[in-house]
């Protein structure tokens, strides 16, 4: 069968079970996996022959994933990493090294940011950061001869702006690299990014793919679309001595880039997701479809309250018809974008502090994403270590609260927020 709905690919893209075999993907909880003869295991070392060799390369659990992720996404490869932290650094190193520079957008996650802003710039990146609604003019100023990719977010986290895919990938292309686009908080459910342009998507799996808060992990998908042989990217189309001289473009064709993450990076730096994490995911993949559904509803509804109470003094969410970012939400993600909703409560810091103290249902949690509804306070938290001015830039106020809509009753979600905000509102 060809094209499925993505709900069908949540459930059965991936795994395709023989006669006897388990219904359910297994387990393969092994480090490795033995041949009959040295030659046929030096035929997968020599990449002759495709096969399981050592779980930090690949395993059977994962490779299931890997496969699901990719038909979700529409891409041609996947590679499942230990964190979304792995996923986004392994995504940029397997093609800008040590001299070369980057673009990115600088409405991205926390921990993305200080990922580029320090660790990558320690180890001779260098990024410039462009303003997330940048025109086109402003992201061409930002490429320099040696820019080798630029990086956004479909929806960021936590200030919910949405990236105008299509624009960042014109400019990224007009200068012959790639658009790296993490797509985290819509998932392949609500947004596409390589529908878009974007060549490499990225996704922290610890998000709604899971859904149960049960798992850290990362992937990479890589779209198979863009042309790495216009002499920017020797490293795949000029042979790589440490992996028998391979060519990665010539061995791969379009899948060169997963593959060279996979044969070069996740060999060399190990970032492998264990093959119980990868079932767990699995699981959580096969109802993100309804999930998603559920915690776009209730986050609408949530935020069309939020909005209507008088206590509240702003609400960013991007399917309300005020929002700067609501056109570009119908454009990229017309079913739905995500369950978060950020807001401020009149009364700044103190005021939120004491709303996410009265909450009875909803638990204060670094995490979001999660089937439960769950709330942080990011400038004391996850985003405590940027400055005043970093956090305007990315915009995360110091009074946004982080609403992570989930999927109970909408009625007992909004019991519980009222309720807090009463609270609040007397302190
Ligand atoms: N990207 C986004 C959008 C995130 O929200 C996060 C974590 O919150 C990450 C990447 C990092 O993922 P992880 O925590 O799985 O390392």
């Amino acid at each position: 069968m060809k094209d499925l709905q993505r709900d069908t690919l949540c459930i059965h893209a991936g795994y395709k079970p023989g006669n006897g075999q388990p219904r359910v993907v297994p387990i393969v909880q092994s480090t490795t996996y033995t041949y009959e003869s040295s030659q046929e295991m030096g035929d997968l070392f020599d990449l002759k022959a495709e096969g399981f060799f050592y779980t930090r390369l690949g395993n059977p659990t994962n490779d299931c994933v890997e496969r699901k992720i990719a038909a979700l996404e529409g891409g041609v490869g996947a590679m499942i990493t230990s964190s979304g932290q792995a996923a986004s650094l392994l995504s940029v190193l397997n093609i800008c090294t040590a001299g070369q520079h980057m673009v990115c957008s600088s409405a991205i996650y926390g921990g993305t940011f200080n990922l580029f802003f320090k660790t990558i710039k320690e180890m001779g990146v260098e990024v410039t950061f462009v303003p997330p609604a940048a025109s086109l003019e402003e992201l061409r100023a930002a490429m320099r001869e040696n820019t080798r990719c630029v990086f956004a977010e479909t929806l960021s986290n936590p200030s919910l702006v949405v990236t105008d895919l299509e624009l960042f990938a014109q400019a990224a292309h007009e200068h012959g690299v790639p658009l790296i686009v993490d797509n985290t908080f819509p998932t392949p459910i609500n947004c596409r990014p390589i529908e878009f342009g974007a060549d490499i998507v990225v996704h922290s799996t610890t998000k709604y793919m899971d859904g149960h808060a049960v798992q850290v992990g990362g992937v990479i998908v890589d779209s198979g679309k863009f042309n790495w042989d216009n002499g920017k990217f020797p490293a795949l189309t000029e042979p790589d001595e440490s992996y028998h001289g391979v060519v990665y473009t010539k061995q791969f064709g379009p899948a060169a880039y997963i593959a060279k993450a996979r044969c070069h990076l996740m060999r060399d730096l190990g970032a492998q997701a264990a093959p119980m994490n990868a079932f767990l995911l699995n699981l959580g993949l096969e109802t993100l479809a309804l999930r998603m559904e559920r915690h776009c509803q209730n986050a609408q509804k949530v935020a069309e309250y939020l909005q209507s109470d008088p206590r509240v003094s702003w609400v960013n969410h991007p399917g309300l018809p005020g929002n700067p970012y609501y056109a570009l939400a119908q454009k990229y993600m017309p079913h739905g974008s995500c369950g978060v909703v950020a807001f401020g409560i009149k009364g700044g810091r103190e005021a939120a502090q004491k709303f996410m103290d009265s909450l009875e249902l909803a638990s204060v949690v670094t995490h979001v994403a999660d089937l439960r509804t769950c709330v942080l306070h990011p400038a004391s938290t996850t985003h405590r270590q940027l400055s005043d001015q970093q956090l305007q830039e990315a915009g995360v106020p110091a009074d946004l609260i982080r609403l992570s809509v989930g999927i109970e009753s909408l009625e007992d979600i909004l019991a519980d927020l009222k309720q807090a905000i009463e609270k609040a509102g007397k302190a």
